[in-house]
């Protein structure tokens, strides 16, 4: 019934264009990263890295410094994506097989008469549908040589992973049909960890120091247990593997890869010539450093990738009818509070990285406050196209904000909810409300709260939800959480979703055989 009401708007659609002669419907390039912090894009006011590429999009576009995620996990986030809808109604609260006979904004633009693509990460379990063009890494996939899976089968790509995303991306925009509009999607594998940089950025990050966040030191004191119980701390829970140290010779395949697997407590490093053993705060340092020097190199790319790409669309005449969008699919810490990984309701790990360029509409160097989350993408893609958005999708479009128009009943909070507990991480589920002043979080299965007034503390370090002068606040905070809670049809209050298992990504089509192995989760 929705398809061919979809198919008759879209024919529809395209008699209104052309006999009215309007400019035609705009490209969509929407190029996504993995793990990519906010706080690590020179546009968003880095300390730590320049990022001259993104920096070029943003300046010429808009740039939301108010996008989150609803689920701040890989998987979930392109559920979201993909659906417009929050991770309990699109069956991806952790990392579920997606189901993809379910609808998509990938479908609704392909019948509306767009040519669909998608490049590089997916990590969604089943095969990509929506798309006339799909080539996609098994799971997490590798930097090194990936393998990649498409309807013909799976083969390995030589080459660093950022690099052969991005051909096969440019590969698409060259294949495409003059005759339609295209809607691509560039999901990079960077800058997830295990942060393996190319030769020439591990080499050129080597050398570099970079300063430390203001909570590395976080001493976790007057905040629920969670934060403290978590293990996703740079100081205890970076293996040696992320570390990048080298094995004693000798050990045994178990033995060695025991070793690589545990944290260590003490490293011995040449410094100035002489052998220093570091240990304890010295230690965390080293590691918070050697941490920063493989993630931004992997960064690096991803930044060199969104030159590319946008350079090709600019060459080729793509640039003025082509809506180009950089995000990733959540934040991540960065030392932040002594972290690493996201999952946490905090602002490193809520916040998305959003810049949109949009010749046609969007003023240059433009920034945008309003409250957006990455539910608004699909019904933004729809809008852009001219679809009608569904009913059931639970986002909201950002044309108006695009194009310098803020609704007035534009939302002022949103709902959260992380479920993944203990997960690889030990970190607990929980759900919360983020205002434009406040945040308040529920660790449901502790009963434990938070609450942070962010215009006096943005860094999230005094819980204040115990304060007596402020329950008020926390009063009418509670009853927005749940008004939100019940407004997105997130009913159940306590459940406790386990994932099956981590669904990897799909495998070639091959009559019986089941999906793939068991990948590194996150
Ligand atoms: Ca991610």
């Amino acid at each position: 019934m929705k398809r061919s009401f979809l198919s008759a708007s879209a024919v529809l659609l395209t008699l209104a264009w052309t006999c009215l002669g309007a400019a035609p419907r705009p490209n969509i390039l929407f190029i996504m990263s993995d793990d990519h912090a906010a706080h690590a894009i020179s546009a968003y006011g880095s300390r730590i890295n320049r990022t001259p590429h993104l920096d070029r999009l943003a300046e010429a576009g808009m740039r939301f410094d108010n996008c989150f995620c609803v689920n701040s996990i890989c998987s979930p986030s392109r559920a979201t994506i993909l659906t417009g809808k929050y991770s309990h109604l699109n069956g991806v609260p952790t990392f579920n097989r997606f189901d993809g006979s379910q609808p998509t904004v990938a479908k609704y633009l392909q019948t509306a008469g767009y040519h669909t693509g998608i490049v590089g990460k997916w990590h969604l379990g089943s095969e990509p549908t929506g798309f006339d063009r799909w080539i996609v890494l098994p799971g997490q996939g590798l930097y090194y040589d990936p393998d990649f899976i498409d309807p013909d089968g799976r083969r390995k790509i030589p080459g660093y992973v950022t690099d052969i995303i991005t051909d096969l991306a440019i590969e698409f925009l060259r294949n495409r049909p003059a005759d339609k509009p295209f809607f691509l999607m560039c999901h990079h594998k960077a800058p997830h960890r295990a942060w393996e940089p190319s030769p020439k950025y591990r080499e050129e990050f080597s050398r570099k120091t970079f300063p430390e966040p203001a909570t590395l030191w976080d001493d976790y004191r007057g905040r629920a247990d969670a934060i403290r119980e978590c293990a996703q701390k740079v100081s205890q829970n970076l293996t040696r593997r992320d570390l990048k140290l080298e094995p004693p010779p000798g050990l045994a395949p178990a033995e060695r890869n025991r070793w690589l697997s545990t944290a260590p407590d003490e490293v011995e490093v040449e410094l100035d010539g002489a052998r220093h053993i570091l240990r304890g705060n010295a230690l965390t340092a080293w590691k918070y450093q050697r941490y920063m020097q493989d993630y931004l190199g992997c960064v690096q790319s991803v930044d060199d990738s969104v030159g590319r790409l946008v350079g090709w669309l600019d060459e080729h005449g793509l640039g003025t009818n082509t809506v180009v969008i950089y995000t990733s699919d959540q934040g991540f810490f960065l030392g932040d509070h002594g972290l690493y990984d996201k999952r946490f309701m905090y602002e490193e790990s809520l916040r998305m990285p959003f810049l949109v360029r949009w010749p046609a509409a969007t003023r240059p160097n433009s920034v945008q406050e309003a409250l957006v989350i990455n539910p608004d993408f699909a019904p933004t893609f729809l809008e852009l196209a001219g679809v009608p958005v569904p009913a059931d999708m639970q986002g909201r479009s950002l044309v108006p904000l695009l194009q310098g128009r803020q609704p007035a009943d534009w939302r002022t909070s949103f709902y959260y909810r992380y479920y993944h507990d203990p997960g690889d991480h030990n970190t607990r589920a929980h759900y919360g409300v983020r205002t434009q002043t406040h945040k308040l979080i529920h660790f449901w299965k502790q009963d434990q709260w938070e609450m942070y007034d962010l215009r006096v503390d943005p860094e999230e370090l005094r819980n204040v939800y115990h304060e007596p002068h402020l329950q008020s606040t926390v009063a009418k905070l509670k009853a927005e959480l749940y008004r939100l809670k019940q407004a997105v049809k997130d009913e159940d209050q306590f459940a406790d979703r386990q994932p099956p298992h981590d669904v990897g990504g799909p495998e070639p089509r091959q009559k019986g055989k089941q999906p793939a192995a068991k990948q590194p989760k996150a």
